[in-house]
């Protein structure tokens, strides 16, 4: 059957952000392939992206039209539209009304697109009078926001995936990318392939499909990331291999930072870490003789009670050696999602402004609150992800509305999480299907419409704006999450919402960042669908868009210099293993599979490579457990228990565990659900949770 058009579009996986080519022929099949002309991969997919076309044909889960429950025991019907945003708008107004703004909140998601993160807060923040909207990029990348404006002043992603190929040494911690960015892998494996001088670190307590291709790996023990980072400091500066006519000229701090890494013998530090001291001198001196230096870094870092402190210090070793702002070189927070970074530009979280504007400046509040023609915005940051649920649980807040994302499976401590959405008075979940375990707490059930079923913009890990067209029609009712947002505000009588398309909720986004450090004014729609994807900021019309930062060397704090933070936790503060919980949990993702599987978990094709979850664990660990390959296993601490089958190895770390995030309850039963028994720390900054260390025993399943 001969193609018809071929439409340009962006991937709907991963903050990598590939270009797809999404072909209709005239059976209105779909089929994909990568967009060979789009700069981010070149053509090339990898197995998620590959096989989008089955997600985007199967209809047989979705939520067709809206369905509500008068009482929580009542079932669910079916209802119209009109119903649905008359029953939203009545119970919120009364809830409002009773309890005050702050007992109704928004929880959404790093897959929206920027139009519908735009207006949620708009919604949110300008007229429901709450900060009480946060997402789930809060679970991946907040502690690298918090980290960026520490050190530059704002949260600016300084560089392009360009770079990757002029640098020659590369430091890779708390990251797979080989599995959870793998496009950037594959250039990033190419590129070493073609230069034998290039070299590459990785720090990880897993060896990984990345670690593979290292010069040198660093396997360290789960939570000593700063200890690590600030022994390569130290090594640094005492092989003088620091760059002081930059840091003289471009930052504060470096004499506080050298004053606390030499407290810290290497010998001490190695032994923190668990890896030899002449490694860490290793490492070091790889960044200290590099012309050009990435250090890439995602949740390994970031899920951490102290992420920032985590980000902070690896930041520093960019900046002590002057690797910023120049080719081939700079810190790279890889972003999880496809649009976390469009979530961050309109300030999609509850202690976040739009366009990069401050909450807790008056000015800025009243800036946007004029532009929105809206009430003035409350100083105070509303609850972040885990503090949602939490206050669900307490009763404090009285109704969530949740958008295309699936906390039940994906928050820390699953158990509480149902526990909240049972007691909350009102749930609103919109979505696309019902695979999402969260669906079952929904008051009221709305359809959304899906990847190529919608219009709209979303930004890159390297801060690339593109545009997805809408391909096809929405099945049943479903409405774009946009419109979605807007009828309702139309329906509590807020003025300002009477939109007509996205592309108008898009450019009045732009006309707000005007001036700002992100300022988009100069790419309107039509340029952007004229001419495809921009790097921010893009202040005129004629503008490229840029894709390296600080190159003028002028940072955006206060002083305009970059700011070398002495991290104020240098140990870790997780939860402390114990003879009844002795080993650590560490949890993440697979190569196929994506967040809760609610899209990838229906494409046979993907379940191939790892069909069911499974604890890794060290030979040594399970010797000592009486436990043989393949065995079912009890994972258990105080929060919960896991059933789910063991694979042995020597690749990770004695006393460390690792089971993937991606499953929920599976036929009924909690199997293989992670975060049955993932704690509830939080960054006390960043409030990301502590993913990434968790004290569980492991014992073999007795069968009853
Ligand atoms: Fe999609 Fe990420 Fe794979 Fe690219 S690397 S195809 S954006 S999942």
């Amino acid at each position: 059957m001969s193609k018809l058009k071929a439409h340009k579009t962006i991937c709907s996986y991963c903050g990598v952000g590939c270009g797809i080519l999404v072909n209709q022929d005239s059976n209105k099949k779909i089929s994909v392939e990568g967009d060979p002309d789009y700069p981010v991969n070149k053509g090339m997919l990898c197995s998620k992206g590959m096989n989008l076309n089955y997600v985007a044909q199967e209809t047989s889960d979705r939520i067709l039209y809206p369905e509500m429950r008068w009482s929580k025991n009542h079932p669910m019907q079916r209802v119209s539209w009109d119903d649905a945003f008359t029953r939203a708008a009545s119970v919120f107004k009364s809830i409002i009304d009773k309890h005050g703004s702050d007992s109704v909140g928004f929880y959404v998601s790093g897959q929206c697109l920027t139009e519908e993160y735009y207006l949620v807060n708009k919604l949110t923040k300008g007229f429901l009078g709450t900060n009480n909207i946060d997402t789930n990029s809060r679970l991946c990348m907040s502690s690298a926001v918090v980290g960026y404006k520490k050190s530059l002043g704002d949260d600016m992603v300084p560089i392009s995936y360009e770079d990757i190929e002029l640098a020659d040494t590369f430091f890779i911690a708390g990251a797979n990318p080989a599995w959870c960015h793998p496009i950037l892998f594959r250039r990033l494996e190419k590129h070493k392939q073609e230069n034998p001088n290039v070299k590459i670190v990785v720090v990880d307590p897993r060896k990984t499909q990345t670690s593979s291709i290292a010069d040198l790996h660093l396997q360290i023990n789960p939570g000593t990331d700063v200890v690590l980072y600030n022994a390569i400091a130290r090594r640094l500066f005492e092989k003088n291999r620091i760059d002081k006519q930059f840091v003289q000229k471009n930052t504060i701090g470096i004499e506080e930072l050298k004053e606390l890494v030499y407290k810290t013998s290497y010998r001490d530090a190695a032994k923190i870490c668990g890896v030899d001291a002449s490694d860490i001198k290793k490492a070091a001196n790889y960044i200290g003789r590099a012309n050009a230096f990435i250090n890439m870094w995602t949740m390994g870092l970031n899920q951490s009670v102290i992420g920032v402190d985590k980000n902070v210090s690896l930041i520093n070793l960019s900046l002590i050696t002057g690797h910023i702002g120049k080719p081939g070189s700079g810190p790279f927070s890889l972003t999880g999602q496809p649009n976390a970074m469009g979530g961050r530009e309109v300030g999609g979280m509850a202690n976040l402004l739009a366009a990069h504007k401050n909450l807790l400046n008056e000015q800025d509040r009243n800036e946007v609150a004029n532009f929105w023609g809206s009430k003035p915005i409350s100083p105070k940051p509303g609850l972040t992800a885990t503090e949602m649920f939490d206050a669900l649980d307490n009763g404090k807040l009285k109704a969530i509305w949740i958008i295309c994302t699936n906390p039940v499976v994906s928050l820390p401590d699953a158990k509480k999480v149902e526990r909240a959405l049972e007691k909350a008075n009102f749930v609103v979940v919109q979505d696309i299907s019902h695979n999402s375990e969260t669906t079952k707490y929904a008051d009221l059930l709305l359809p959304a419409a899906g990847w190529i079923e919608k219009e709209g913009t979303m930004t890159n890990s390297e801060r690339r704006i593109s545009y997805l067209p809408k391909v096809i029609d929405a099945p049943g009712e479903a409405l774009p999450d946009a419109e979605i947002l807007w009828k309702f505000a139309q329906k509590m009588n807020f003025q300002g919402f009477e939109y007509e398309n996205t592309s108008e909720v898009y450019d009045e986004h732009c006309a707000l960042t005007k001036g700002t450090n992100m300022d988009i004014s100069g790419l309107s729609h039509k340029r952007l669908i004229e001419e495809g994807s921009f790097q921010w900021p893009v202040p005129h019309e004629t503008h490229p868009g840029t894709p390296r930062l600080f190159e003028d060397k002028i940072f955006q704090t206060s002083d305009q210099k970059a700011h070398i933070n002495t991290p104020v936790n240098i140990l870790n503060k997780s939860e402390k293993t114990s003879k009844e919980l002795p080993l650590i949990l560490t949890t993440g993702r697979i190569r196929d599979q994506w967040h809760t599987r609610t899209k990838t978990g229906k494409v046979n094709r993907l379940t191939t490579h790892i069909p069911s979850p499974l604890l890794e664990m060290n030979v040594i660990d399970a010797m000592e457990r009486n436990i043989k390959e393949g065995d079912i296993v009890e994972i258990k601490n105080k929060r919960g228990t896991v059933k789910v089958k063991v694979k042995l190895n020597f690749d990770i770390k004695e006393g460390v565990v690792f089971l993937p995030m991606h499953w929920g309850k599976i036929r009924g039963n909690d199997f293989g659900r992670a975060n049955n028994l993932t704690n509830n720390l939080i960054d006390p900054v960043s409030k990301e949770p502590d993913y990434k260390y968790s004290a569980v025993q492991v014992s073999k399943h007795k069968k009853e």
